[in-house]
């Protein structure tokens, strides 16, 4: 096709060209021109060029909306007359007049953004017509009823969006007519005379709601149908929806003003829609439908039940053929699904419009792999189309696929706010809801919208629906937040807290409260009923497989994963992980009865150690010191065989892989039971007869661990340096652990991380003290190689500050960007998410939820530790391993700080991956 075909032969008087035209094999646009055309003008003129056939027409600009607006609402200054010469334009090359009563022109005057906004601004059909016209119509097609029908339309549409008159005003009198045919009537039982008497209404309510008669002059009608689509720029519905979407207000629309053919001039002609491949699951087939003898409007409305269009091959096979050849060459033209609508009015086919076609996960994925086999793009094109979101939504459960085609949803519009397929009661409030899952049942909270006060009930939901609110409204962001799918602003679902029942305006469809209801929150649809859900498996999913190996080679980054046992790090290395960024060791401590072992460690702790250093000083013990020391070495002893053990697990799954193990990280109290709780079991034992020395010795353990900010208190490595053997132990069974593998045959590589160092000379004490235990080792190892290199972790704001320093000590750093979001925000992690923070990003006093997505003043931090870490080390390894690193923007950030991988939770590598390959390209297109 051809791309730069810009000149015109039409003259035109405004001072900005504000008109393109398209028709008779020629264009003044292209379909690079979606700026200035919007997506429907553009793909006209380019489909035009390309010598497809198109019904002649022309586009008013993007440019002339805004100058409207800009003008108080008027046409720019020379725009009219430009209208008023591609109106003639129009008329020769259609070989029709505009308002001729013989031989008469009707046109389209259709909306057409930059971005598809689907039905969410206006269009006019059959404009053109008055009763001179509409005999010549009439003769032209020989039916009296076409030409009728096509003139309630008109009268009904025009009042509606240019006159603003009421739907219903025109509904009631037309579902009056077709009561008369029975209760089951359609529109297409209307005979003439039907038709007439509703024309005549039709005027009377245009006469009393708006205090004018319906406009015969065909200029007229043309002039208020442009300015009706500029208007509908600003609509509620437009504006609702390019918040929704993050569209920019000022792009403005075009309108396009185009001829009008006919699907229903009879049984040779028809209209649809329909996508190149399916765009449900991916198949390489025409996916679509259409309607003999209708008006594009049928098809939308859902008045008559379409046709599949493989139908259209038996009952028109020359026009499907040549659809066929259409699809594969725009196809082809455009390297991507096309979704298109197209018309045959008797025997002859016009397409009237194509677009990139909106598809699912599932198909997105597999029409990326056909595409890049067939030849029509790159692996890295391939790659660059999917988004991160679609992964991630291939690998949440989801609804079997026969059960959701077969279903019919009861919304026809609403946000996908939160991906996921939820199955519940529906339940009209968060107390019900919590009541009903405490019996035992699931349940689904339905809300008109959720406020803060709803929370508990979301927190134990199956999934959220909401009436209102987009995607930044509390549901959305807190379902994304806990991990729930949540449909949101489904403005056609009335729901009644009084009635407990909820209906959507647009299907009549509904539901009572307790029925069972399916959210799919990866489409925005909702079901009656329970459909049946399926685990979507990574290993099922060869073409996802594909499109990430793919991936693998773009990326600059590796992606690693958090795990703490041997069956996560598995999982996450089939699904791609390259190694362990953090090893959290605390976990293991707590699990069966290690926890009470460490427990009765932390009793003794401070005793012990403290009598350690006595000893070592040459001082005697006594009997008391004595027996701590021996009762906290001995529950050492035995958590450092268990601990080895886990290691050991861990560097097989990983063979070959580097783990970067983190030495304990949590206040001790975290091990121990809650203060008040301990207090009010003793308190109640000693009115009780009296509490145990245990008990005893425990509440007065807990109290002297008592901190007012445990956060900021005796964690990370600061514990380390109190009671050492809780890090030489750790350094110990990962070394011996280390050795066993290697012993057996195994390559476990080990990296040893110290947690939370804001000063060099904390990451030098405890380094010079492990790596003396490390020296032990290494002497008893009989000769088998140990090796191990010691980093830390920046997730203190001075520890980013004076990288340079800490490098020095460390050979990696591991961003913990958990830590550094809390202490440079200075919001507790643990408290913030569900307090002030939700309403900060509801508000818009932050963009996002820092802890989510990562902040760019805490990368801006990471890129000095960066800097400063490879000014005085150049080969620093970097990673992240706070949650950020699993956060598709966050990828992108950590991809221009420069770091060498990502680590992520093991369900979220398969997005990182795709993330990290994205993030290398888009940075190299910047360059
Ligand atoms: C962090 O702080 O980002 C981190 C990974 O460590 P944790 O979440 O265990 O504090
Ligand atoms: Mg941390």
């Amino acid at each position: 096709m051809v791309d730069t075909q810009t000149t015109s032969e039409r003259p035109h008087v405004a001072a900005k060209r504000y008109i393109y035209a398209w028709g008779a094999g020629t264009a003044e646009g292209n379909g690079n021109m979606k700026d200035l055309l919007g997506g429907k003008g553009a793909g006209l003129a380019e489909m035009t060029l390309a010598g497809l056939p198109t019904p002649p027409g022309f586009t008013i600009t993007t440019v002339a909306c805004n100058d409207y607006f800009a003008n108080g609402k008027q046409l720019p200054e020379g725009l009219w007359q430009d209208v008023l010469d591609a109106m003639k334009q129009v008329e020769t090359r259609s070989g029709k007049g505009f308002g001729d009563p013989k031989n008469p022109l009707l046109v389209s005057v259709r909306s057409g953004a930059k971005f598809s906004m689907p039905g969410m601004m206006d269009t006019v059909l059959n404009l053109g017509l008055n009763e001179e016209t509409l005999a010549g119509l009439i003769a032209l097609s020989g039916s009296e009823r076409f030409g009728w029908d096509a003139y309630r339309r008109f009268i009904g549409m025009f009042g509606r969006i240019v006159m603003d008159v009421k739907a219903e005003r025109f509904d009631e009198p037309l579902e009056h007519a077709k009561a008369k045919h029975g209760a089951d009537a359609k529109d297409t039982d209307l005979d003439v005379a039907d038709l007439k008497a509703l024309v005549d209404v039709f005027k009377q309510v245009v006469r009393e709601d708006t205090g004018r008669d319906f406009p015969t002059d065909v200029y007229e009608q043309l002039d208020l149908a442009i300015k009706a689509v500029f208007a509908s720029w600003f609509g509620k519905r437009a504006n609702d929806y390019r918040n929704s979407q993050k569209i920019a207000h000022d792009l403005g629309t075009a309108v396009n003003v185009v001829t009008m053919v006919f699907g229903n001039m009879g049984n040779d002609s028809g209209t649809g829609v329909a996508f190149t491949r399916n765009t449900f699951d991916g198949t390489n087939e025409l996916y679509g439908e259409y309607l003999v003898n209708a008006q594009g409007e049928d098809v939308v409305a859902g008045i008559r039940t379409p046709e599949p269009i493989s139908q259209l091959k038996t009952e028109m096979p020359a026009s499907y053929d040549e659809f066929l050849k259409i699809g594969r060459q725009l196809e082809k033209h455009y390297k991507d699904v096309q979704d298109l609508e197209f018309t045959i009015e008797r025997g002859k086919l016009y397409m009237l419009q194509t677009r990139i076609a909106k598809r699912t996960a599932e198909a997105a994925v597999k029409i990326a792999v056909q595409m890049v086999n067939e030849g029509v793009i790159t692996q890295k094109e391939a790659v660059e189309r999917i988004e991160p979101a679609q992964v991630d939504q291939l690998l949440r459960p989801q609804f079997e696929r026969k059960a959701l085609a077969a279903a019919k949803a009861i919304n026809t519009e609403g946000l996908n706010a939160s991906p996921g397929a939820a199955v519940g009661k529906a339940v009209f409030d968060a107390d019900l809801a919590v009541e009903w899952q405490a019996k035992g049942e699931k349940v689904v909270l339905v809300r008109v919208e959720t406020s803060p006060d709803d929370f508990h009930g979301m927190a134990i939901a199956e999934g959220i629906l909401t009436a209102r609110g987009g995607a930044t409204s509390h549901a959305a962001v807190v379902a994304r937040q806990i991990g729930k799918p949540c449909v949101a602003g489904v403005s056609e679902l009335n729901v009644s807290y009084a009635t407990r029942t909820a209906s959507s305006s647009k299907t009549g469809m509904g539901f009572k409260e307790g029925d069972w209801i399916s959210v799919d929150g990866n489409t925005g649809r909702v079901y009656a009923g329970a459909l049946p859900v399926v685990d979507a498996k990574f290993e099922d999913q060869p073409e996802l497989q594909t499109i990430l190996g793919w991936a693998d080679e773009f990326a600059r980054m590796a992606v690693w994963t958090n795990a703490d046992k041997p069956e996560e790090a598995a999982q996450a290395r089939a699904w791609g992980a390259h190694g362990i960024g953090l090893c959290r060791t605390e976990h293991m401590f707590r699990e069966g009865d290690r926890l009470a072992m460490v427990r009765g460690a932390i009793l003794v702790a401070n005793v012990a150690t403290r009598a350690k250093a006595k000893a070592a000083a040459g001082e005697a013990l006594n009997a008391d010191e004595t027996d701590a020391v021996a009762t906290f070495d001995a529950a050492m002893a035995k958590l450092e065989k268990l601990q080895q053990g886990d290691f050991e697990g861990i560097f097989k799954a990983m063979d070959g892989l580097p783990v970067v193990v983190r030495l304990i990280d949590p206040p001790l109290h975290e091990f121990l039971p809650n203060l008040e709780d301990q207090l009010v079991k003793v308190t109640r034992a000693e009115e009780h007869g009296g509490a145990s020395e245990e008990d005893k010795i425990l509440l007065a353990t807990i109290k002297s661990m008592h901190e007012q900010n445990p956060m900021l208190g005796l964690r990370g490595c600061r514990l380390g340096i109190m009671i050492p053997d809780f890090v030489k132990i750790q350094t110990r069974a990962i070394l011996n652990a280390q050795i066993a593998v290697r012993k057996a045959g195994g390559n476990p590589i080990a990296k040893i991380m110290i947690p939370l160092v804001g000063h060099v000379n904390e990451l030098k004490a405890t380094r010079t003290l492990l790596a003396a235990e490390a020296d032990k080792i290494v002497a008893a190892a009989g000769g088998v190689s140990v090796d191990y290199k010691f980093g830390t972790m920046i997730e203190i704001p001075r520890g980013a500050l004076t990288a340079d320093e800490i490098a020095t000590e460390a050979s990696f750093f591991s961003f913990g960007t958990n830590d550094l979001t809390q202490m440079t925000f200075g919001y507790s992690r643990d408290d913030a998410e569900g307090g002030f923070l939700l309403k900060y990003v509801e508000d818009k006093i932050l963009p996002v939820n820092p802890f989510q997505t990562l902040d760019d003043a805490v990368a801006g931090l990471m890129k000095i530790a960066v800097d400063k870490g490879r000014s005085v080390r150049p080969d620093l390894e970097l990673g992240i391993c706070g949650e950020h690193g699993g956060d598709p923007e966050s990828i992108h950030k950590c991809e221009k700080v420069g770091l060498d991988y990502v680590s992520c939770s093991p369900f979220r590598v398969p997005v990182a991956r795709l993330a990290a390959a994205q993030a290398a390209l888009s940075t190299q297109h910047d360059k």
